[in-house]
C-alpha cells in the first residue's frame, strides 16, 4: 500500500479525470485505509469478490467491475453496482438490462473495446458493436444506461504503440458520440489507463483511469489475468 503514490496521482489527475482504485485480491482494510483518504471509487474485476467487499464495507462506496463479466454471475452486483465498465457483448447487455430491472434500477454501462494486440483480451470490435447499436431491439434496453467506451492497451514498453490503441479507443468514442448518441449527455467517459500506462491515457483523453498495483502494491496470481 503507497499512500503517497495515491496522493501523487490524485494530484497529476487533470479536472475531468476520475480514479478508479482497483483493489481487486486486495484485502478490505487496504479499501479502508484509501477511503479514510476520501477516496470513493473503488474497482473490482470478480462479481463475487465485489459482491462481499460491498457487503462489508460503506455504503458510500462507488463499485465499479471492470473484468469480464459471465451472465451467470450478474446477480451478485446488479443490486448496487455504481457501473460496469466490461460490457463486451449484446447477449451480455442484454443479460444486464434483465438483471437491472429485476431490481427497478438503471444500471451504468461502458462498451469495451478490443483495442490490444492480445488475443486474450476481451471486448467488442467496432463493426460488432455498430451491429448491435444498429438493431431495434437495442432501443429497448431500457433499464441500462450506455455511458461510454473502455479499453485496454498492450502490455508493451512500446509508448507509441499505446499512444495509438488509446487514440483508436477514442476514435470509436467520437464515431460512436456522432452516430448512436450524439443527443445523450451520459455518453461521455473514455476507460482507458492502468498503473503502466494512465499517463499516456491522460493525454488521449481519458475520463476515468483504473489504477490498481501502483497505488495498492503487486499483486500475486496462481494464474494469468485477463
Ligand atoms: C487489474 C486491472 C486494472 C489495474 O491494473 P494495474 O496494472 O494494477 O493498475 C485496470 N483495469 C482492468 C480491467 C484490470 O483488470
Amino acid at each position: 500500500m503507497n499512500l503517497q503514490a495515491y496522493h501523487n496521482i490524485k494530484d497529476s489527475l487533470p479536472e475531468g479525470v476520475r480514479l478508479v482504485a482497483v483493489s481487486k485480491t486486495k484485502p478490505e482494510e487496504d479499501i479502508m485505509t484509501l477511503y479514510n483518504e476520501g477516496q470513493r471509487i473503488f474497482g473490482e474485476n470478480k462479481a463475487q469478490e465485489l459482491k462481499g467487499k460491498y457487503e462489508h464495507l460503506p455504503k458510500d462506496i462507488e463499485w465499479h467491475l471492470i473484468g469480464h463479466l459471465q451472465t451467470n454471475k450478474i446477480k451478485y452486483i446488479a443490486p448496487f453496482v455504481s457501473m460496469i465498465h466490461s460490457i463486451d457483448s449484446y447477449e451480455l447487455l442484454k443479460e444486464v438490462n434483465k438483471h437491472a430491472i429485476k431490481h427497478g434500477r438503471v444500471l451504468k454501462c461502458l462498451l469495451q473495446f478490443h483495442i490490444a494486440q492480445e488475443e486474450t483480451k476481451f471486448g467488442f470490435l467496432l463493426d460488432e458493436c455498430e451491429a448491435m447499436l444498429n438493431d431495434p431491439d437495442f432501443q429497448e434496453l431500457k433499464n441500462v444506461q450506455i455511458c461510454g467506451v473502455m479499453g485496454m492497451a498492450s502490455l508493451t514498453d512500446n509508448q507509441e504503440q499505446i499512444h495509438r490503441e488509446f487514440h483508436t479507443l477514442h476514435e470509436y468514442f467520437n464515431l460512436l458520440k456522432d452516430k448512436y448518441f450524439s443527443s445523450n449527455p451520459d455518453f461521455k467517459e473514455l476507460s482507458m489507463g492502468m498503473s503502466e500506462d494512465y499517463p499516456i491515457a491522460i493525454e488521449e483523453g481519458s475520463t476515468l483511469v483504473r489504477v490498481g498495483s501502483a497505488i495498492f502494491g503487486a499483486r500475486n496470481y496462481g494464474k494469468v489475468e485477463n
